[in-house]
């Protein structure tokens, strides 16, 4: 048997962003606020490939790439400001027009005009903000999208774009460990280490390697851990920050390390930004879904991985956001078999 082909995408769809690329004469590349390893591996991989194309481009993110991934090529070519004019944007591994954050929205509305945009994105909340929407559920990672269009647009596969594809593959998956992993996937891995990335050095860059003071700021999570009902929290304050001397948002991966738990059908991690929001991840054991819930909440995401970002006091948002979180639970438990 051969293996269905891994295109899912449609023709028309396909000429129709293959047009709109070619005739750009400045294009501004985004990817969402807070980014992980494959927004910043959509950005950078998209960038290297237009570049091949002689496309003037411009690679924004609204928060910094988070040091994990300074490994990546090009990764200090991403910008935190832009100006003007552009005739095409491309967003990555958004679920909706607001994961661009304010900046975008400020720019373009600063611009003559409307300016197409196309949209690429793997989210099953994907909103459809886009000119051209490209949203496929079934894609691990945004960088399998693009690997996909980079191979029917006969683009070349370069060492430095297999890299930043490979590292959104890797990350999205945990190392292929989510249960969306399937032979295509395994495919597109193979096809970017033929292609030139090495699985080792990405692995232990963008998932192993971590500083010290994270892993004392988990420790300290980790003591505040609470389970109720099969829902099980923890909370990442800025004073906990401090303690350690962390600076700044970066911190991730603890949601995933937790959802492992056996008592847990849903994990919720609560952190507080520096702009005094809080940041909602949230993870379920397989067979239950947080997407939903992180949808009525405002924000989005997969199944298994979901989040959103929420205004008010940690206490007041860890209330809204588990009694949401147990009615979701409720529901599906009403649901199973
Ligand atoms: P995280 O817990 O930050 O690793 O995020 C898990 C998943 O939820 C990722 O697929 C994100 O894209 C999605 N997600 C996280 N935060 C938000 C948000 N504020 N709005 C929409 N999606 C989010
Ligand atoms: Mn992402
Ligand atoms: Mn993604």
């Amino acid at each position: 048997l051969r293996p269905k082909n891994p295109l899912e995408m449609d023709r028309n769809l396909l000429r129709s962003i293959r047009n709109r690329i070619q005739g750009a004469n400045r294009i501004l590349v985004v990817t969402h606020v807070g980014p992980d390893g494959d927004a910043i591996g959509s950005l950078l991989s998209m960038g290297w490939l237009l570049r091949a194309q002689d496309k003037e481009r411009l690679l924004f993110c609204q928060d910094p790439v988070p040091e994990g991934y300074y490994f990546l090529p090009g990764s200090d070519e991403i910008k935190q400001e832009a100006e003007g004019p552009f005739d095409l944007i491309i967003s990555l591994d958004c679920s909706g027009h607001y994961r661009m954050g304010e900046e975008v929205s400020k720019l373009v509305a600063a611009l003559p005009g409307s300016v197409p945009l196309i949209n690429i994105d793997h989210h099953i909340t994907n909103t459809h903000f886009g000119t051209l929407n490209w949203v496929d559920p079934n894609a691990v990672a945004t960088t399998q999208m693009i690997l996909e269009l980079a191979e029917s647009l006969n683009w070349e596969l370069t060492p430095p774009v297999a890299t930043c594809l490979l590292n959104g593959l890797i990350t999205d998956t945990r190392s292929f460990r989510t249960a969306n992993v399937d032979s295509r996937t395994i495919r597109a891995a193979l096809h970017l280490m033929e292609a030139g990335a090495s699985l080792s050095d990405v692995t232990q860059q963008a998932l192993e390697r971590r500083s010290l003071a994270s892993v004392l700021l988990w420790g300290q999570a980790i003591e505040r851990l609470r389970l109720d009902d099969g829902i099980l929290w923890t909370e990442v304050t800025q004073a906990m920050r401090q303690q350690v001397g962390l600076g700044g948002n970066d911190f991730s991966g603890l949601a995933n390390s937790l959802s492992g738990i056996r008592e847990a059908d849903i994990v919720a991690v609560f952190t507080e930004l520096e702009n005094g929001t809080i940041d909602v991840g949230l993870r379920a054991a397989p067979g239950l879904d947080v997407a939903q819930a992180a949808l009525r909440l405002g924000g989005g995401g997969h199944p298994q991985a979901a989040g959103c970002t929420l205004d008010g006091d940690l206490v007041g948002v860890q209330e809204r956001v588990l009694s949401e979180l147990r009615r979701s639970l409720a529901e599906q438990r009403d649901k199973a078999p």
